[in-house]
């Protein structure tokens, strides 16, 4: 397990899911997406993305308007249905001439849509532009919720005034949760999350990390800014 406070933690990184049934295309983005620092994982058709974004749901999803089994559209529209999804940047892709006035219209429900041949560096723009915009959190590096702040660069957590002092694993539990404000986790969402899914750590373990960001941040005076869901997991709610 890496807890190390100066490799790139999982937390930190957008999760990016790419559908995209051209495999040059598909490699292509996730190997640009992955050298600037996103975590991605890809599939090729439209039922397969559903499923994923189900399991465990991304940051950000990259979806290709024409697909196999579920078309591209109609994976858009399910997702606004949802209210777990609601929310989700969706950037469209599309062919030159492939229903574009539709999409321009945007109402696909879509964040955003690039048209194929697009250059990665205008791919990649668009990725940090729409992350900005809609989930300021994962962009920015420092992020204040409430009276809490983090700042990602400088490694530093503050309460109100408060200098608060976090060990690396509490640091990216928190840096999760203000990322998604009131959402609430099952542990192993979090684990998933904040310790990765190739890491095999028993989901206790997330009890007592989260024990200890709770006396941390428990600042003379303050609310416990992180809420217990029972058998459901754990919210932060300032
Ligand atoms: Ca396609």
């Amino acid at each position: 397990m890496n807890t190390s406070a100066t490799e790139p933690a999982n937390a930190l990184r957008p999760y990016i899911l790419v559908v995209e049934d051209e495999d040059a295309l598909g490699t292509l983005l996730q190997y640009n997406l992955d050298k600037e620092g996103y975590r991605v994982a890809q599939c090729a058709d439209g039922e397969e993305a559903l499923m994923n974004i189900e399991e465990k749901q991304p940051d950000l999803v990259i979806l290709d308007w024409m697909l196999p089994t579920v078309s591209g559209i109609e994976v858009c529209r399910r997702l606004r249905q949802r209210a777990d999804t609601r929310n989700l940047p969706i950037i469209m892709l599309t062919a030159r001439g492939e229903e574009t006035d539709r999409i321009r219209g945007l109402d696909t429900g879509a964040d955003d849509y690039v048209v194929k041949p697009f250059s990665m560096i205008e791919l990649c723009a668009r990725v940090r532009a729409v992350l900005r915009r809609i989930r300021p959190g994962l962009a920015e590096n420092r992020v204040k919720h409430g009276n809490l702040l983090i700042d990602r660069v400088a490694h530093r957590v503050k309460r109100g005034d408060q200098e608060v002092h976090l060990g690396p694993t509490e640091f990216r539990l928190l840096d999760y949760f203000m990322q998604h404000p009131g959402r609430v986790f099952s542990r192993e969402q979090l684990l998933d999350a904040v310790w990765g899914s190739d890491v095999y750590v028993e989901t206790r373990t997330v009890d007592v990390h989260i024990g200890r960001l709770r006396r941390a941040l428990n600042v003379e005076g303050d609310e416990d800014p992180i809420r217990t869901v029972r058998s459901a997991g754990y919210s932060l709610d300032v």
